[in-house]
């Protein structure tokens, strides 16, 4: 078995918050090592266009991923395709485990493993992600202008998108699988009040049906889980906001976590509850969860860590 690779810095995940804190890190002369992850450059690499990452009026996801490899790269950071099967904060130097075999040691860890979105896990669904089939309103909701939409899903994030949608789409219909929303009051009252709103009660999406050439969304296909009857609702655009998966595996038993599985973070820092352990990105945030605000978290907790370094390496 060859030596362990040791790091000040090891970041973990190559989304928009890995590569910013890797651009920090570097700058900081720690010589970070980044683990990419079995999604290198992370959930972006999954869209299309990207219409709000400042400077950019218009780039496209996997484009702006693969920038941000080449930034990190070029301040000084090494990058490595493996993923981390196992992490030990138990004690310092902190270990991983890479799938490659590579054992990583590092003074200190920087967690930027994202999340991701849960799907109902249909076929349909997966033919025509990026197609007419999303997860993000924020990001896609301006590409259905004066069109007929749907959402899934009853808690805050599915009110919050519906709600969002309202701004571009010419009716928002939300299909939900029980008779009341999980979703906070205020958000509620604020959807049935809007006149854009339907909402279509005890129903479970059953299948997206749309062209192939071009590949796009006409419809969805809806079953009432009382009667069994399907019914089907004209749109080109299928929103599904059945909650996000944080991937904290990793450090499920090692972290405090917020109930969801969020790292937890001392407020406006990226300090988990283990000194010289930090957390930036979706992995954290259950609230922003953009491109932007990742990034931003990830310049955090490379300026978190370089502090905390220094005073550890202070007399
Ligand atoms: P992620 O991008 O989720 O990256 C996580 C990284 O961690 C991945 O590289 C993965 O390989 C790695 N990883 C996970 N586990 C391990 C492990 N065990 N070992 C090593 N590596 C690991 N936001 C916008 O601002 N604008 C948009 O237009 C936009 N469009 C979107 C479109 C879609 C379809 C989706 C799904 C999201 C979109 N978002 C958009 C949201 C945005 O992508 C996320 O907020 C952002 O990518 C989060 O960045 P992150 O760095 O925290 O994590
Ligand atoms: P959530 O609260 O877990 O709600 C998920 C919704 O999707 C539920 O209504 C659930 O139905 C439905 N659902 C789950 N699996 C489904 C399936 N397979 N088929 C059909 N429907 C399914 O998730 P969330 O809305 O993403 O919120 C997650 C957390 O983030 C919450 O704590 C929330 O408060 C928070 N959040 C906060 C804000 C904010 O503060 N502005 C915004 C967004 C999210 P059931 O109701 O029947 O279970």
């Amino acid at each position: 078995m060859s030596d362990p690779k040791h790091t000040r810095v090891l970041i973990i995940g190559s989304g928009p918050a890995g590569y910013t804190a890797a651009v920090y890190a570097s700058r900081a002369m720690l010589e970070p090592v980044l683990v990419q992850g079995i999604q290198p450059g992370g959930q972006l690499t999954i869209t299309t266009e990207v219409e709000n990452w400042p400077g950019e009026t218009e780039v496209q996801g996997p484009e702006l991923m693969v920038k941000m490899e080449a930034h990190a790269k070029a301040m000084g950071a090494e990058v490595i395709a493996d993923h981390i099967q196992s992490l030990d904060l138990g004690q310092r130097p902190f270990t991983a485990q890479g799938d490659s075999g590579t054992t990583y040691t590092a003074d200190a860890v920087i967690l930027a493993t994202g999340a991701q979105a849960k799907w109902l896990g249909l076929p349909s669904e997966e033919k025509f992600k990026g197609f007419g089939v999303s997860a993000c309103a924020t990001c896609d909701g301006f590409f259905y202008r004066g069109q007929d939409v749907v959402v899934v899903g009853g808690g805050n994030t599915a009110v919050e998108e519906a709600l969002f949608l309202t701004n571009f789409a010419s009716k928002v219909t939300l299909i939900h699988r029980r008779d009341s929303l999980r979703s906070e009051k205020i958000m509620q009252e604020r959807l049935f009040k809007n006149p854009k709103v339907e909402i279509l009660w005890n129903h479970q999406l059953e299948e997206v049906v749309g062209e192939d050439n071009p590949l796009g969304v006409e419809a969805v296909r809806a079953k009432n889980v009382k009667t069994g009857d399907i019914i089907e609702i004209p749109c080109k655009g299928a929103f599904i906001a059945i909650g996000h998966a944080p991937a904290s595996e990793l450090v499920k038993d090692q972290l405090e976590l917020h109930s969801g599985g969020y790292v937890k973070v001392k407020p406006g820092t990226t300090e988990t509850s283990v000194p010289g352990v930090f957390a930036a990105g979706d992995l954290t945030d259950h609230v922003y969860r953009q491109a932007v605000t990742s990034a931003g978290m990830g310049c955090m907790a490379a300026l978190d860590a370089e502090r905390w370094l220094a005073e550890q390496d202070a007399p």
